[in-house]
């Protein structure tokens, strides 16, 4: 059951009727996603064959219990518990029969890693739909949207190196986006080969030289130039050698969107030359030049013009890029980036919300992007939550998520106790802390701050759960000597 989704909470359960024990439920088990709570009996009969009694006391148990669902785990089930559970069915119990055939059916999945297909098995017999807020992985599959799977051509497409994975820096990062969209933006990409020289007028000595290519870029659509160090002119620059002539695009999980170009690519390749041309520093050369005795010195500024530069290549290139939104717990995150590089343009969910650190996981239950100071583990699920969807024991300092935090809140603090270390007050049972409980000096039993009695033998305090101890110890005190009393008052309590 747990390969299933299911906790174990008790194994077994004893049921009580006023104090009494009247029988055991072999495994009580939890369902995290819809707060059912499950009975189970495990059975291997050997010596004695099963009866439909075993399952009425099941059944007793479970009423006494308030349990709607069973799990009947018997080697063998007798053909006569069949009816009864029919029966019980109409007054809206539900129970999953798992005999020997059965139980290897479901082992075998096991074996094979299909541990949805045990989670199903249980979910639809025990009519356990998740209730609750859907966990992430029904999120995904709900979103599995319609949508006619369409091909796209694209002429001068870059490739499609990075999908829609999520981000690798998160350690449970298994959500997909809600509606990504795979964007195709056309950039012209021009190559200039620039060459001028700086002379000395007359001899013609070679003073310096200019000779080197450029690659320069504007938006296709709007013709907005793009600066030499955006992340766009980098890869154009990079992989325009690798863009496909005739590129597709099948929409799988998402939708595309061919963008189509806009502006007169004449027009935008003589800007992008005459923009290219200023980028490049002019050249200052000095020389020098004799008359009889005398120098003379020159300088000049030799200045690159749009006409020093010789077209190489252009290109209209389409760009993939990921807009991938994401809708995890309560929060939203957007993530940009190249479908060719991976290059993030935006990453909402690359800083921890809280202190901007780097992020190193997602909080299962509200979707927070946290860093590893603020995520933790729960002790009982093995799942990441941030603080807020998590609770630590004031005891013995273990974490667990809120669904699964069994226990209770110190009487006198407030803090969460887990139920392996929960003590109770001898007077009132409340919880008490291991802070906040005392030990009677008489008995040793525990009690809360409220309950205590407190009273000064020779100036040392005592602390009693109750009245009772109290006079027992201070009877015996009044029959001490001098000596023996002070003995008595300033021993320790037993341990
Ligand atoms: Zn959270
Ligand atoms: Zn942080
Ligand atoms: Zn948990
Ligand atoms: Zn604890
Ligand atoms: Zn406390
Ligand atoms: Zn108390
Ligand atoms: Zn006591």
């Amino acid at each position: 059951m747990a390969a299933a989704g299911f906790v174990i909470r008790e194994q077994p359960h004893s049921v009580k009727v006023a104090g009494e024990i009247v029988g055991d439920l072999d495994i009580l088990a939890f369902d995290p996603k819809s707060d059912a709570v499950i009975a189970v009996s495990c059975k291997e009969w050997k010596d004695q064959p099963p009866h439909t009694k075993d399952f009425n006391h099941m059944k007793e148990l479970m009423d006494i219990e308030e349990i709607k669902h069973g799990v009947v785990a018997w080697t063998n089930v007798p053909a006569g518990v069949y009816p009864l559970i029919q029966i019980a069915e109409k007054k809206d119990y539900r129970f999953v029969v798992l005999d020997l055939n059965r139980y290897e059916e479901l082992h075998n999945h096991m074996l094979a890693g299909e541990r949805d297909r045990i989670e199903d098995f249980f979910r639809s017999g025990l009519g356990l739909a998740a209730t609750k807020a859907p966990t992430l992985g029904q999120e995904i599959s709900m979103r599995k949207a319609p949508a006619q799977k369409r091909t796209l051509h694209c002429h001068n497409l870059l490739p499609l190196h990075y999908g829609l994975d999520p981000p690798s820096y998160l350690r449970n990062a298994y959500f997909k986006p809600s509606e990504a969209k795979l964007r195709v933006v056309p950039f012209l990409l021009v190559n200039f080969h620039a060459h001028k020289e700086a002379r000395v007028p007359g001899t013609g000595e070679l003073l310096n030289s200019v000779n080197m290519e450029i690659g320069s870029v504007c938006n296709g659509i709007t013709g907005k130039p793009v600066s030499s160090d955006d992340l766009v002119t980098q890869l154009l620059r990079e992989h325009y050698g690798e863009a496909l002539k005739d590129g597709l695009i099948e929409e799988d999980g998402f939708s595309a969107e061919i963008y189509e170009p806009k502006i007169n690519k004449q027009e935008m390749t003589y800007k992008l030359r005459v923009d290219a041309a200023r980028s490049i520093e002019p050249l200052e050369v000095s020389w020098t030049t004799r008359r009889g005795d005398e120098e003379e010195e020159h300088t000049r500024t030799v200045e690159v013009t749009p006409n020093d530069l010789r077209e190489l290549h252009s290109a209209m290139i389409n760009v993939p890029i990921w807009h991938a939104p994401y809708h995890i717990g309560v929060h939203d995150y957007v993530r940009e980036y190249f479908a060719t590089t991976g290059w993030s343009i935006r990453d909402d969910m690359a800083c921890c919300l809280q202190c901007k650190q780097p992020t190193a996981a997602i909080c299962t239950k509200c979707g927070i992007v946290a860093c590893l100071n603020h995520i933790r583990e729960c002790k009982t699920c093995g799942q990441l939550f941030c603080y807020e969807d998590s609770v630590t024991c004031v005891n013995c300092s273990s974490i667990f998520c809120k669904a699964e935090a069994r226990g209770q809140f110190c009487m006198t603090c407030g803090g969460f106790v887990c139920s392996s270390d929960d003590v109770r007050c001898t007077t009132c049972n409340s919880t008490i802390c291991g802070e906040h409980t005392i030990k009677c000096i008489e008995c040793g039993k525990p009690v809360c701050e409220e309950h205590q009695i407190d009273v000064r033998y020779v100036g040392v305090k005592k602390r009693f759960c109750s009245e009772n101890c109290h006079s027992k110890f201070d009877s015996e005190y009044r029959k001490k000597g001098v000596l023996g009393k002070l003995g008595k008052a300033v021993k320790r309590s037993r341990s």
